[in-house]
């Protein structure tokens, strides 16, 4: 595989590389040849020419190609307009075929069903990258759609752009196809030889506490917390809703897992009711964290991506890069995390709307993020490169803002376990771990009131009571630890047995050795049984000190609009009952 880069600067000096490539052709083996065209504008009369000088100069040549927020040539940003990268597969197996869908929100739902006929036809095919114009669109179902397809190819890409970040437009473009700024274009290749890697790089870390999003509506991030998401931002960060909020919230995007992966989602703009427009959707209930980049973090991770990479020996690399990196590092920065893959492979590529990578079967879009994509046909040679980015930067230590950054999140981790471990203590029993009196008082109130707002969809909640029989008298014989040891074992019991019965069983102590079970079962048969076998395994039990003891039992089920108090007074009374029966047996009422 072969990758040739160059700039279009005016016809005759397109003209003399597409020349140079065809005489190349002469002596070298060519299965397929592959042209992308990326421009950083929106001219879309030039980039039909320069698309029509390619397909008369090369016919058999596939194009593909998209307008950029930037152009990336050698591994660094290019400033002509218009760049171009060719890649020869040379592998006699290769395969490529290029074809471009339409994309708007009517014709979404058909693409699966085309891509999926393509492939069944093109059993060859590995990957496919895809060039998408998604600004304005919710990619969502697009994603989900295409996680579908035969899980072993990989699917790779990026959302067109412009120069303009604020401009909605944006071309895609192929052999066959005119410009469009609503299509997404797949380019197909394969073959027995050609491999394909791909990996993600961020480098921004979480900080700070966890967050959850509790409202919000496709990219729309309303509230974090119950509160307007846009108050995080200002309370932490000092952010303030003005022109700059764009610029200065780039360095701290939100992170959060998706399919199991860490995606990042950056906010493009507030509303005046604090709500965050999100680069792409973002889902309601999940948790959040804020993550920060510095370049020392980032770079080191892109060290680490690099290392990967050169072990698979590519013969050229794609990037799909985030604008919103371009931002961040500037002009000239960005070249810094993007030209160390230019020491592994020829490297090519653009800044997004959003990039597209398969991380399992998931198909998922990023935000904020460089997505590399390498490729090679044949074997590995096992020369692996020595790779080690070469940025000044790495060679001291750890940047100020990492080590903060550091402190920060782990001094907030380690207040959260503190937090819920006071949680769980505040509503559990310190002897027999179970919860305790008010906690199952709180989660019976709470089973009661679900039953009698929708009585007809929720089961009715039933009560197990049970007290052990003649306790005073362990005490009195064999004292007060033998007295926690019987105590400690009914818990025991109630715990194993509940288990087997249902998973969704809560067990409280309600006073000295009176404990109180919720089932949100009405099934008479499941919790009578229940009753039964907690009655039997506890009698069965032989303390080495005390002997066996017995406990008496109350069972009943909740009444439709009664109150809490009445549906506990019943079990009670069935409780009580069981002692005047003589004890050691269960009264259902
Ligand atoms: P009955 O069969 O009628 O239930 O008789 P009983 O002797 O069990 O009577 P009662 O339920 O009134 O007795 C409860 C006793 O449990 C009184 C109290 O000293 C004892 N107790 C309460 N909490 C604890 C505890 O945490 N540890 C120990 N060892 N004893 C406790
Ligand atoms: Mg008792
Ligand atoms: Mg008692």
């Amino acid at each position: 595989m072969k990758q040739i880069q160059f700039e279009y600067t005016d016809d005759a000096a397109l003209r003399q590389e597409l020349n140079r490539i065809d005489k190349w052709k002469i002596n070298h083996r060519v299965s397929a040849m592959l042209f992308h065209v990326f421009a950083d504008n929106l001219e879309a009369d030039k980039i039909r020419h320069v698309c029509s000088l390619i397909e008369f100069a090369l016919p058999e040549a596939y194009y593909v190609g998209c307008t950029t927020s930037g152009n990336v040539m050698d591994g660094r940003l290019n400033k002509a307009h218009i760049t171009i990268t060719c890649t020869i597969f040379d592998d006699p197996d290769s395969k490529v075929e290029v074809v471009q869908m339409p994309l708007t929100e009517q014709t979404e739902p058909l693409i699966l069903g085309n891509i999926d006929k393509l492939l069944s036809e093109r059993p060859w095919v590995k990957a496919i990258e895809m060039l998408v114009t998604i600004r304005g669109l919710s990619m969502t179902d697009f994603c989900g759609d295409l996680s579908k397809i035969k899980e072993d190819i990989k699917l790779f890409g990026g959302g067109a752009f412009s120069d303009n970040i604020n401009e909605v437009a944006s071309f895609v473009y192929s052999s066959g196809s005119d410009c469009s700024d609503h299509a997404v274009v797949f380019t197909l290749m394969g073959g027995e030889n050609l491999s394909v890697y791909s990996e993600w790089v961020t480098g921004w870390r979480p900080l700070g506490r966890k967050l959850k999003i509790t409202k919000a509506d496709h990219a729309l991030l309303q509230e974090l917390d119950h509160k307007p998401a846009f108050d995080i931002y200002y309370k932490y960060l000092n952010i303030a809703n003005d022109d700059d909020f764009f610029k200065h919230t780039l360095e701290f995007p939100f992170m959060y897992k998706h399919n199991g992966i860490d995606i990042l989602r950056a906010p493009t703009a507030c509303t005046p009711d604090g709500s965050l427009v999100m680069t792409a959707d973002i889902e309601e209930g999940v948790e959040t964290y804020m993550a920060y980049g510095d370049p020392w973090t980032i770079l080191q991770q892109v060290n680490e991506t690099g290392l990967r990479l050169a072990e698979f020996e590519p013969q050229s690399i794609f990037l799909y890069s985030c604008a919103a990196r371009r931002a961040f590092w500037g002009d000239e920065g960005s070249n810094r995390e993007t030209s160390p893959f230019q020491d592994i492979a020829p490297t090519s590529g653009f800044y997004t709307s959003g990039e597209f990578m398969r991380t399992g079967s998931m198909l998922n879009q990023h935000n904020v993020t460089l997505l590399v994509t390498a490729m090679r046909e044949g074997p590995v040679t096992g020369n692996m490169h020595n790779f080690r980015i070469k940025d000044h930067s790495l060679d001291g230590q750890a940047s100020l803002v990492n080590r903060l950054a550091n402190f920060v999140h782990a001094a907030t981790e380690e207040l959260e376990s503190t937090i819920a471990m006071l949680e769980l203590s505040s509503i559990t029993d310190g002897l027999t771990k179970l919860y305790n009196r008010s906690e199952i008082q709180h989660r019976i109130t709470a089973a009661n009131t679900k039953y009698s707002e929708s009585p007809d969809k929720v089961p009715a909640p039933s009560l197990i009571m049970l007290d052990i029989d003649d306790f005073k008298k362990v005490n009195d014989t064999y004292g007060h630890h033998e007295g926690d040891v019987v105590i400690r074992k009914i818990a025991d019991i109630m715990r194993e047995e509940c288990a087997k019965t249902a998973d969704d069983i809560s067990i409280g102590r309600w006073g000295g050795e009176e404990f109180m079970i919720l089932i949100p079962s009405e099934d008479k048969e499941t919790v009578n049984k229940l009753a039964e076998n907690l009655r039997a395994a506890f009698k069965s039990e032989n303390f080495e000190v005390s002997g066996n003891h017995t406990i008496s039992v109350g069972v009943t089920t909740a009444l439709a609009g009664e109150h809490v108090d009445a549906f506990c007074m019943r079990v009670d009374s069935a409780l009580y009952e069981a002692k005047g029966a003589g004890k050691d047996c269960v009264v259902i009422k």
